[in-house]
């Protein structure tokens, strides 16, 4: 039975699993018998060790992650990493450059910060409208890159990769912070891959960072040390104190995933989701409109119009006010570019989507003119 009546469709941080939250709930107190919440923990505890062991063998399980790379459990979120990046990568190569592709809000941002440590080569023409990934025959690559960096999903725009990049034997770098667990990939195509906690797999506070071990040790001498991959990498990410609540619960999550029958699992019940949504926007003639080119559209954060492809600014609010009142929350989309955003992560279930759909299905009809 459902504890809860809302259903939470936000971007993040976000819904986390039904089991995950009792889980924790049940265990506030009184962990595995200590007496103490995992928040009363030391770090250097026999405890955390074990939490926070078993927490990295259960994501090198879920992704298959290759013995040459390092899982690290950072601080700072994913606009740390925008700094980390550059701060340990930009010195790979002579040059000092380093390629983005910017394809929404989230990789402009990496790469504007990246040029306070080096150059950067946007390897897309700029533009303000991010609604397509231009054809790769079209990417204006530099061989001579430290990395390429690009993000997998563009959490406000809706913007995802369909396929990994390919940058003829130079690092590939990539935030995956808003689609991290929702679909498999091959971790040894990339250099680095992060992902913040709070969307996909567990609460804020936390930042998966998987790096291949032949990467380590360009930091600049500026530097943070808790930013530096190698010394976090030599400490297991205890250098200092590490947000140890966010790591355990982010251990659960892992669990509940490995439960559910892993990342193909999350992969199915993804695309199911987002096409429901995709699929009725198609069919509602012109009621529902979706920004995106079909072919990058996010199976995680589906942006929704009403009334036209702009939207119709009444209608929306209209929308927005009667779905939380029927308890569907969290529904708009970013400030930035206004209109709907129904986040799908993996703990929105295939039946929570339906509920929304059918909600969609009559202020359809209610409102159709
Ligand atoms: N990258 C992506 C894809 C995001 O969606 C976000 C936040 O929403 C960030 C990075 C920034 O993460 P943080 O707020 O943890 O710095």
């Amino acid at each position: 039975k459902q504890a809860r009546s809302v259903i939470n469709f936000s971007a993040g941080p976000a819904k986390l699993p039904e089991p995950v939250m009792r889980h924790a709930q049940r265990e506030m107190l009184n962990h595995e018998g200590t007496g103490l919440s995992v928040m009363e923990l030391s770090h250097r505890s026999a405890e955390f060790s074990k939490i926070i062991s078993t927490t990295e063998k259960d994501l090198r399980d879920l992704l298959d992650i290759p013995d040459n790379y390092k899982v690290l459990f950072l601080q700072g979120g994913g606009s740390g990493q925008f700094s980390a990046v550059p701060l340990n990568l930009m010195r790979l190569k002579p040059d000092h450059t380093a390629d983005y592709l910017v394809t929404g809000t989230w990789s402009a941002k990496a790469a504007q910060e990246a040029k306070k440590y080096g150059k950067v080569n946007l390897v897309l023409p700029p533009t303000k409208k991010y609604t397509s990934i231009p054809d790769k025959s079209t990417w204006d690559l530099n061989p001579e890159a430290s990395y390429v960096y690009y993000c997998a999903n563009e959490t406000i725009h809706g913007v995802e990769f369909q396929y990994i990049p390919e940058t003829n034997g130079v690092p590939l770098v990539c935030d995956m912070s808003s689609n991290f667990l929702s679909r498999p990939f091959d971790v040894s195509k990339f250099g680095l891959v992060f992902a913040a906690a709070q969307k996909n797999i567990g609460c804020a506070g936390v930042t998966v960072v998987i790096i291949r071990e032949d990467l380590l040790g360009y930091a600049m001498d500026i530097c943070p040390v808790i930013f530096d991959y190698k010394s976090q990498a030599g400490h297991n990410s205890l250098y200092n104190t590490p947000p140890t609540y966010s790591v355990y619960m982010m251990g659960l999550v892992f669990d509940w995933v490995k439960e559910q029958g892993g990342v193909a699992k999350m992969e199915a019940n993804a695309k199911i989701k987002s096409s429901t949504i995709y699929n009725l926007m198609q069919e509602s003639k012109g009621f529902y409109w979706c920004p995106l080119d079909p072919g990058n559209r996010s199976r995680m954060n589906v942006p929704v119009r009403i009334g036209s492809p702009e939207g119709h600014e009444d209608l929306e609010k209209k929308f927005l006010e009667e779905a939380a009142k029927a308890g569907f929350l969290q529904l708009k989309g970013h400030r930035s570019v206004g209109g709907i955003r129904a986040s799908l992560y993996n703990a929105v279930t295939v039946d929570e989507t339906d509920q929304l759909a059918a909600f969609m299905r009559n202020f359809m009809e209610a409102n159709r003119r």
